[in-house]
């Protein structure tokens, strides 16, 4: 059967049909927000805008619960510009990354054709799992994922034994996920995916030893491209400015986003809603003999990324097709991976209770094109 002529009962679908893992949901609330806003079309170098970036800074470390001397430094070019930034302006000698799927691919790949970086130290696993860090002293930065979008797997964040510095990749995890702050030196991320907004910045939370280190590597000989330096944007983001202009929509979401998590409690609130989220999702496919959670170890698996495996008997591209033609969107499995699998974003704008509502059209699918 065609599974785009399936038609849903219009009270088993979800309020809000968007479960993509980035870009995801924004809130009609951040797009009133916008909508309100009196900053777009101005210069970003005058207050209004700066009041907003400073409002991103503040809010981001009162959400995040940082110590004294963090830093939020941001800049224009999302999570993968970030990988480039970081080769110049915070990396120095070994980096050992953990290698588990697309995204923490390619921070490695990055380091790895620097020509001013020594060979970075690679610790891979398979898909659904994650590889532990292998501390040794002459390792100067950890380079982790918080959450592997690509697969659906979580990591504690930890700091190795012995020194380095940890650089995290939080880009999907930000806003959804709990972490420590004193594990950790750079938590870096992009706005399109905990925190619903649109893509096309990077922001990272820099602890005093990665300031430090920013600042040290901006004194230094190193050529630094100066729209990939991250001691100039150590520099603007004080100010709250960009060293170029940055998307002042992203800004605006971004920022409504942040404090509607800080309104309702902060970082445990929103990623409390995640986990509940999860915890729906999961325990569904538990329950289905045709469904499996992908990631085999529950503490490994991700509350803001769900990647649920399909068995033979039904077709994941077809459950996605009909949910498309319902007007739920974005639940494929991450396209290299290739898997008979769906991915559901669960970050903090997804409410719970859509997800609940998903997981029976899914049933509802699944029975019709097994009928069939
Ligand atoms: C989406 C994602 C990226 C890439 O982010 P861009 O802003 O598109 O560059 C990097 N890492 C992780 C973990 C991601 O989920």
């Amino acid at each position: 059967m065609d599974p785009t002529s399936i038609r849903l009962p219009s009270n088993a679908l979800p309020a809000d049909g968007r479960f993509g893992c980035g870009p995801s949901k924004v809130r009609p609330e951040q797009l009133e927000a916008l909508a309100a806003s009196q900053i777009m079309g101005t210069s970003h170098r005058k207050a209004p805008v700066k009041n907003v970036v400073s409002s991103v800074r503040t809010g981001l470390s009162d959400l995040f619960g940082l110590p004294d001397g963090w830093e939020i430094v941001l800049g224009n070019g999302g999570s993968t510009v970030f990988w480039d930034v970081a080769t110049f302006g915070l990396l120095n000698g070994i980096s050992q990354h953990l290698v588990f799927g697309e995204f923490s691919s390619k921070f490695a790949a990055a380091v790895a054709a620097a020509p001013h970086l020594p060979e970075p130290d690679i610790v891979e696993s398979a898909p659904g799992d994650h590889p532990a860090p292998n501390p040794a002293a002459d390792i100067d930065v950890y380079a982790f994922t918080h959450n592997e979008t690509s697969t659906g797997v979580a990591m504690e964040l930890v700091r190795p034994s012995g020194g380095g510095m940890v650089l995290v990749d939080a880009t999907s995890a930000a806003g959804g996920l709990i972490w420590d702050p004193n594990q950790v030196d750079v938590y870096y991320f992009a706005p399109q995916k905990s925190f619903a907004s649109d893509g096309g910045l990077w922001l990272a939370a820099c602890s005093p030893a990665a300031v430090e280190r920013i600042e040290s590597i901006g004194a230094s000989q190193r050529w630094r491209p100066a729209s990939l330096d991250l001691a100039i944007a150590l520099t603007n983001s004080r100010a709250d400015q960009t060293y170029n202009t940055p998307a002042l929509a992203t800004l605006v979401m971004l920022d409504a986003q942040i404090h509607w998590m800080l309104d309702h409690g902060g970082l445990d609130w929103a990623a409390g809603r995640s986990q509940h989220s999860a915890q729906i999702l999961y325990g569904w496919a538990a329950e289905r003999e045709w469904a499996s959670p992908f990631v085999a170890d529950p503490s490994k698996r991700s509350n803001v990324v769900g990647t649920i495996d399909l068995d033979e008997s039904v077709l994941a591209d077809d459950v996605c097709a009909a949910l498309r033609a319902n007007g739920i969107v974005d639940t494929d499995s991450y396209r290299k991976l290739g898997r008979n699998q769906l991915r559901i974003g669960m970050f903090p704008a997804i409410d719970p209770a859509d997800v609940e509502a998903l997981v029976g059209c899914i049933d509802l699918i699944v029975d019709q094109l097994r009928a069939s």
